[in-house]
């Protein structure tokens, strides 16, 4: 596993390493879950439903509204 305080360089570098889009997403998807490290973690509040962002649905990239 890699350590929360590895840096990324591209995200279409990123992209291409971690194997396509879908594991990039998976990936997102662990860090969003994951302890807040540049200030927009989950304590951060939706602006559209007000929701912390680790209760939204990740699909294809994308955060979706659990209420969506
Ligand atoms: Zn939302």
């Amino acid at each position: 596993m890699e350590s929360g305080t590895h840096h990324h360089p591209h995200l279409r570098e990123r992209i291409r390493e971690a194997g396509g889009i879908y594991e990039w997403a998976n990936d997102v998807l662990i860090r969003i879950a994951g302890p807040a490290q540049l200030g927009d973690g989950p304590g951060a509040p939706c602006t559209h439903c007000g929701r912390t962002r680790v209760e939204h649905v990740e699909r294809d990239g994308v955060l979706y509204c659990p209420e969506e």
